[in-house]
């Protein structure tokens, strides 16, 4: 079977190295170097567009930054829309929005194309583990054309719904991240600030009911060693949960804690640079306050 990948980022590029070891693998990159040598390095083929990669493909998988990427590849000669095979599926990674989805569904499937939405969670680790967490939007012979690969990368695949749910899911999820990472560093550099140690008020959240993934494993190993790996950009983050809002605000869902999630990580964005990890707006509170986490023993 022969399987396409288009997008070969922090996480895109761990997951396609799963199937370069199970499947005839194309892959592409627009920095194209990066596909030259992920193919040397994997016994894959290096497509010298879009389309090159998804000729004679069964199945294609893509991992953007956002869906209006993934849209734009889908355009031109060189572009994947005009190459594929019907009877194809195109299984798409990025965390995007479910109204673009909706709509690249609906360009697919006159061309006989399956399309399934399909973003991952579990981070760059769990992206090299194999055992990262997909949330899928779809038909169910579209999400049965995509489960066999999808396991290459995943440990736990939930179908969600029709096209758009896995994304929908996705941003919610983002949101609380979001909302988690803010919220306990206002907390911890009000403590820090109060001149109580933020180790021990760790220790003692993460045994109580405000405890969560950020305060039981991100602060402790980013931001109290000050080590913040840049594995997922806080640009991304500010993305997701913009999705998150927007998609509260279409359905007429009043939501005032996630628009407000939107603006801070947005100025997050801004002070801290499209480079920044998402960890790394705790940084923004430290600055505003003038104190540093972790520095009270
Ligand atoms: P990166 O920023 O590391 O990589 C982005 C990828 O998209 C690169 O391959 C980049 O190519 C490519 N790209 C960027 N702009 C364009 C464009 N205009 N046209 C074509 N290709 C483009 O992102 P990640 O790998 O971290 O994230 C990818 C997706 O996965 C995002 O939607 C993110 O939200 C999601 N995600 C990321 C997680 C993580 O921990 N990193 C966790 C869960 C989800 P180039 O090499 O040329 O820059």
């Amino acid at each position: 079977m022969k399987v396409a990948f288009l997008g070969l980022g922090a996480i895109g590029a761990p997951m396609a190295r799963h199937l370069a070891s199970r499947y005839t693998l194309s892959v592409w990159n627009r920095t194209a170097e990066r596909a030259v040598e992920f193919a040397r390095a994997t016994g894959s083929r290096a497509a010298a567009s879009p389309a090159d990669a998804v000729r004679g493909a069964t199945l294609a998988v893509t991992c953007l930054p956002t869906s209006r990427e993934v849209e734009q590849l889908l355009e031109g000669p060189e572009g994947m829309l005009a190459a594929f095979d019907a009877g194809a599926t195109l299984v798409d990674c990025t965390s995007g929005d479910p109204a673009t989805s909706r709509r690249i569904a609906e360009r697919l499937a006159a061309r006989g194309v399956g399309f399934v939405d399909a973003p991952v969670s579990g981070g760059v680790s769990g992206a090299v583990k194999g055992i990262l967490t997909i949330m899928c939007g779809g038909d169910e012979s579209a999400m049965q054309r995509a489960r066999p690969v999808l396991e290459a990368f995943g440990e736990k695949i939930v179908h969600c719904g029709p096209v758009g749910a896995g994304h929908a899911v996705k941003a919610v999820n983002q949101a609380l991240l979001g909302i988690h990472i803010w919220s306990l560093s206002e907390g911890l550099v009000a403590l820090e600030k109060a001149g109580v140690s933020t180790a021990t008020a760790l220790d003692v959240i993460n045994a109580s009911s405000g405890r969560s993934n950020t305060s039981m494993n991100l602060f402790p190993e980013r931001v109290m060693t000050r080590a913040f790996p840049r594995t997922f950009r806080l640009a991304l983050m500010d993305k997701d949960v913009r999705i998150a809002a927007d998609f509260a605000r279409e359905h007429g869902v009043p939501s005032p804690l996630l628009q407000l999630a939107s603006e801070l990580l947005r100025e997050a964005r801004r002070e801290l640079g499209e480079e920044a990890d998402h960890v790394e707006t705790v940084k923004v509170l430290e600055a505003w306050a003038g104190v540093q986490v972790g520095q009270k023993a």
